[in-house]
């Protein structure tokens, strides 16, 4: 079937209409993990609710985490047992929601004689209390290895000083799909969702207006909601009438062959106090992360050499025999962690507990947590908000993002999952039709992985801007600004190749 040009754009003028026919409820800023939970959480409970996202759909941090659905083994070391627990019930809870983006994923965590952070035997209760908190069964029985045990597992890891091993269980998951599905859910539950819209200002009479610009159409408009929740990650100290206070830390992942570091669990390195994780990810394995604070930009976060360096380091140290090099990272991702300021101690010292506070009358500022934990934080939000329009929303339904599946079957199936989708141009043009992919770096990057995943994602991309640009009625100008954009998008990866020159190179398909 072949979409005509215009009728993407027909459905974006339509959203458009709508969220300005008449007030809503709920105007929800920042298309990550925690706005698109609680849209879909408001449309579920029938509130007029409406998800606006300056960039792409998760675009900030919800598409560049380590992608694991965990309760946080580090966090229980640090005796916080109450955040693992509601993280570890929440990892449960999206893997009965969205079995296709909850993998249960074994982890191997190694110790070395000399590290005093990371002690075998203090390791084993850990992982016991671990299962426990996880509200039942968790995703698996951890156990302990022997070094023997161990080395048949993973045969090149180092064996100096190795005391043993435990293995646990946590989630693994794919960010930006989790998030696209929950605004899909939330879309089809009644909400709006209308990416490429950026919140500038509002004011408070009856109810508050809101100042947007429709940044594709390069027009201000103007939406009346009697609530505002900013769940603006990173970006939320920023915004107008917010009183959050952030310290942002940055980390970053690499994807290299699976075969270079061929790990058939997710091993844990331990750097002192730090741990790092290689995780295997299909055919490639991720490795990361890092740790640090930033003070850059918040829309250009990219992996720098010192970062690539770094992890590098630690990976070599516990696979010698790979001698990684810059040049075998195929793609890389760095992202904000949006920690609620604690300008004291290192960043991996600081809570990952969130917040959810009403600064002014129906205003909301939802900020921290994890992305496991977005629909609890979701939960809450809707809770309160609730709450607060309960004179005219007393029928309000109940809460039922805990047991109702994200999606049917039928709409999942070889278009979202943990890893990426076949590349045809079906599969393109339903991201673009269904999906809200407006640009060639949604695509490659958020709404399938192809960018991270494929070496030959530079031919890939040639050949989509040509599908896309059929969907979308662009000029040869429009493909060559469009390749662009995604060389910048994706950063120095891909064995640190750039675009290619001109659309379209052909490359070979599955159809
Ligand atoms: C390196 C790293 C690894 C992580 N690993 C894990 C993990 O394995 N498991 C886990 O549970 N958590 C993990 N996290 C944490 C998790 O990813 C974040 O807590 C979560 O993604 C934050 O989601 P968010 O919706 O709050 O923010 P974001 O995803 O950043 O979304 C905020 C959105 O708001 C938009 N926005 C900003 N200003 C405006 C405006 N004016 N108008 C409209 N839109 C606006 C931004 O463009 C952005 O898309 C990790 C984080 C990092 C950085």
């Amino acid at each position: 079937m072949k979409q005509q040009p215009g009728s993407v754009s027909a459905q974006r003028a339509e959203t458009l209409r709508q969220l300005t026919e008449k007030p809503l409820d709920l105007l929800i800023i920042g298309g990550g993990i925690v706005g698109s939970g609680i849209a879909r959480d408001a449309a579920m409970r029938g509130l007029r609710v409406a998800l606006v996202e300056q960039h792409d759909f998760a675009f900030g941090t919800s598409s560049r985490s380590s992608r694991l659905l965990h309760g946080g083994l580090r966090y229980l070391a640090q005796g916080r047992v109450g955040l693992v627990h509601e993280a570890s019930v929440e990892k449960k809870v999206i893997h009965h929601i969205a079995p296709h983006l909850a993998d249960p994923l074994p982890f191997l965590f190694p110790t070395y004689r000399g590290n005093r952070h990371w002690v075998l035997w203090q390791l084993k209760i850990g992982v016991k209390i671990y299962d426990l908190l996880c509200g039942g069964r968790n995703l698996g029985k951890s156990s302990w290895l022997t070094p023997r045990d161990l080395l048949r597992i993973t045969p090149t890891l180092n064996i100096d000083g190795l005391n043993g091993a435990v293995r646990y269980y946590d989630g693994f998951t794919n960010d930006a799909r989790l998030t696209i599905d929950t605004i899909r859910s939330a879309t089809r539950a009644g909400g709006f969702a209308l990416n490429y819209c950026r919140f500038k200002d509002a004011s408070r009479k009856d109810v508050w207006q809101c100042e947007l610009e429709d940044v594709l159409g390069g027009k201000n408009f103007t939406v009346q909601s009697r609530c505002v929740v900013n769940a603006t990650g990173p970006w939320a100290e920023g915004l107008p009438h917010s009183r959050v206070k952030l310290r942002a830390t940055k980390g970053v992942h690499l994807v290299i062959d699976r075969e270079r570091v061929p790990v058939p669990e997710t091993v844990v390195m331990s750097e002192g106090k730090r741990i790092l994780f290689a995780i295997p990810w299909g055919e490639r394995t991720i490795l990361g992360t890092t740790d640090t604070d930033y003070h850059g930009s918040l829309d250009d976060v990219h992996a720098d050499a010192e970062d690539i360096a770094y992890i590098l380091k630690v990976t070599n140290q516990f696979f010698p025999k790979a001698g990684l090099k810059p040049a075998d990272v195929i793609s890389s991702w760095a992202g904000l962690r949006p920690l609620i300021a604690n300008p004291n101690g290192k960043p991996s010292d600081i809570s990952r507990s969130h917040e959810i506070r009403s600064p002014e009358p129906g205003w909301w500022d939802v900020a921290g947590g994890k992305l496991t934990t977005y629909r609890l934080m979701a939960e809450q939000t809707v809770d309160k908000i609730a709450r607060y329009l309960a004179p005219s929303k007393n029928s309000l339904k109940p809460c039922r993002t805990m047991t109702e599946p994200l999606l049917p079957a039928t709409e999942i199936a070889g278009l979202s999952s943990i890893t990426p989708p076949d590349f045809t141009r079906e599969k393109v043009q339903h991201f673009v039709v269904n999906e809200w992919a407006c640009h060639l770096d949604d695509l490659m990057l958020r709404r399938t992985s192809w960018h991270y995943y494929f070496r030959q994602a530079p031919q890939f991309a040639a050949q989509a801007v040509e599908w896309m640009g059929e969907l979308l009625g662009w000029s040869p100008e429009t493909c060559q600004a469009e390749l662009q954009r995604y060389a910048r998008a994706g950063g120095q990866t891909n064995g640190a190749s750039t675009a290619p020159s001109s659309p379209c190179a052909p490359v070979a398909t599955q159809s």
